[in-house]
């Protein structure tokens, strides 16, 4: 679908926006480090080299960090803009709503408004990390046009953002979206989470990896790519391994598409990168658990690492008073971006 791009932008988009010199801050807040960067009215990113969260130093740690990096965004942007930006826009772990981060586990925060994270008198928005990613890829990704879809992002974890008319659903608390803790296999492996059988337990980049080490432990393979490649090289172990991992999939995608309907699903995080090798397979285990309906396309996520970012860019315009920004942007605007 990022095909589409070129045809659908309109040919006046950057003459329109040029003139206007507004600009937003946008931050992707991971577990450990985060992303962020500039991007104005029109779709020009400028990305600042990621910082460390501080973690380990404790929740009011990484709070001071994330408003250092803001402070150092907002001061690059007067530099370039001569103005202070438009809005802030920040994607966080954990249960969030669009004012206060309000609780993560991975990061130990609770209840951090959004305030504390931007200077006094600029507007800021917060949005859950995986959502964000969704909204991104919604408005400007693989599910530009496609109102109704799943975002799943494989990486460590497995986390969905669940897209219905064009707006990522939190549920009534904000947790919605969790489909790597929805169980697969109820006789299954123990999660981390306490639960048993989840589907991030076999089908997360770190499950390949310590699943195959587990049954293979005279050899380490260092990445769940290394397990993909060795799988697709015809190595048994890994081969069961990765054929596990898409089985839970598949099981885990047909209960969504029974229940929503959904027009794609778009596949991101580390994972994805393997491409058809984990699309061909999924697909073909998909449709052979649904029977009497077909199977929506699966997707290869179109922005990459920088799908957070983007969408914390998306959610500072939305904070600016500008909630329709980035339906016009194009994708070569996207790409050139990296200025700095
Ligand atoms: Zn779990």
């Amino acid at each position: 679908m990022s095909s589409d791009f070129k045809s659908s932008e309109p040919a006046s988009t950057d003459e329109e926006h040029a003139a206007d010199p507004r600009y937003v801050v946008a931050l992707d807040v991971g577990g450990t480090s985060m992303k962020g960067g500039l991007v104005t009215r029109c779709g020009e990113v400028t990305s600042l080299e990621g910082r460390p969260t501080g973690r380990d130093s404790g929740p009011e740690t990484v709070v001071t960090a994330v408003r250092g990096y803001v402070d150092e965004l907002v001061e690059l942007g007067v530099t370039r803009y001569g103005a202070p930006p438009a809005g802030v826009g920040l994607a966080v772990p954990g249960i969030v709503t669009a004012s206060t981060a309000v609780y993560s586990a991975n990061i130990g925060w609770h209840d951090v408004p959004a305030t504390a994270f931007v200077p006094p008198g600029i507007p800021a928005r917060l949005g859950h990390d995986v959502r964000t990613g969704g909204l991104a890829e919604s408005v400007l990704g693989a599910g530009r046009g496609v109102t109704d879809f799943l975002f799943l992002a494989i990486g460590t974890g497995i986390a969905g953002a669940v897209v219905i008319g064009g707006e990522p659903y939190g549920g009534a608390d904000g947790c919605g979206g969790e489909i790597g803790h929805a169980p697969v296999w109820p006789a299954g492996e123990k999660c981390a989470c306490g639960q048993i059988g989840c589907l991030e337990t076999y089908a997360s980049a770190s499950a390949l990896v310590r699943r195959y080490e587990a049954r293979s432990p005279s050899r380490t393979a260092a990445t769940a790519k290394d397990v993909v490649s060795l799988a697709v090289a015809g190595d048994p172990v890994a081969g069961e391994v990765f054929g596990e991992a898409v089985e839970a999939l598949a099981i885990s995608l047909a209960s969504y598409v029974m229940v929503l309907d959904p027009a794609a699903i778009v596949i991101g995080g580390g994972l994805a990168e393997a491409g058809e090798t984990l699309l061909d397979p999924l697909g073909e285990r998909l449709s052979a658990r649904l029977t009497f309906r077909q199977r929506p396309p699966l997707l290869v996520a179109a922005l990459g690492m920088r799908t957070g970012m983007l969408g914390a860019a998306l959610l500072g315009w939305q904070a600016a008073g500008v909630p329709d920004a980035g339906r016009d942007w194009s994708l070569d605007v996207l790409r050139r971006g990296a200025v700095s």
